[in-house]
């Protein structure tokens, strides 16, 4: 597997940014960025989407007391994704990584709109490609997002990276001590035991258009090259 995979998109939650209430955690910071660095070395081409849970979802407001609509909150949703990569981008480039946001939403003042062409072409310069603000419609997340911007770029492998387990567990590990790590899965798999790794939209849609998954811890970003980390998630 490891010799063909030359791009690599990450999904980060939103979740994976932040620690003990703070929304931005500098010690996961430093370590994404670290990583990503150490994957940069290995000439592999990354792509980043990262999520806004850290932020806003757009289901927290739908039974609120705000006269808002499922859409209208879905697109706060958007911009808090399109802010997680902003802070993505100024730290990493404040690390030396050569980093581009590419927002589905356009916000010409702060970023590029998503043009697929440019992420390519800036990913085979070496910089790393956020891609922001999800698909730019509502009614989606950014699980789904990871998996279409994957396909358009024509990443060779999706990292799912999560905060607090390091792949595919039978049971939720933190709660059931029997749980046991699978290592390998495929989409058909996680479709039919409704297993919670990603949405369910977002699975079939790799499974239709054959996108090979792995899930990591986010400690484990720069390993994804070693077959021992994570769960593998086969495209069938
Ligand atoms: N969202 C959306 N369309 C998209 C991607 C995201 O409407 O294509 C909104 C949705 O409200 C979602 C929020 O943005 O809840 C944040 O994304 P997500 O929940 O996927 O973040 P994560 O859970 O990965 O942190």
């Amino acid at each position: 597997m490891t010799n063909e995979i030359r791009t690599v998109l990450i999904k980060l939650s939103g979740e994976a940014l932040a620690r003990d209430g703070e929304k931005y955690s500098t010690q996961v910071l430093e370590s994404i960025a670290s990583q990503i660095s150490k994957l940069l070395e290995k000439n592999l081409k990354i792509a980043l989407v990262c999520g806004g849970g850290n932020l806003f979802r757009g289901r927290d407001l739908v039974d609120s007391h705000l006269a808002i609509s499922r859409a209208t909150a879905d697109y706060i949703g958007m911009l808090a994704t399109l802010q997680n990569a902003l802070v993505l981008r100024d730290d990493f480039e404040s690390k030396g990584i050569p980093t581009r946001v590419l927002s589905a939403i356009s916000v010409p003042q702060l970023c590029e709109p998503y043009i697929p062409n440019r992420g390519k072409r800036h990913m085979e310069k070496g910089r790393v490609v956020i891609f922001a603000a999800g698909l730019g419609v509502p009614f989606f997340t950014t699980d789904t997002t990871a998996v279409e911007r994957s396909l358009e770029i024509g990443a060779d492998l999706l990292v799912l990276a999560k905060h607090g387990v390091n792949g595919l567990y039978t049971a939720d590990p933190k709660h059931d001590p029997s749980a046991e790590k699978i290592h390998q899965t495929s989409c058909t798999e996680i479709l039919e035991k409704n297993f919670k790794v990603a949405d369910g939209s977002a699975i079939a849609l790799a499974k239709d258009n054959n996108l090979p998954m792995k899930i990591v811890a986010v400690e484990d970003i720069e390993n994804i090259l070693d077959e021992n980390t994570g769960s593998y998630v086969e495209p069938h």
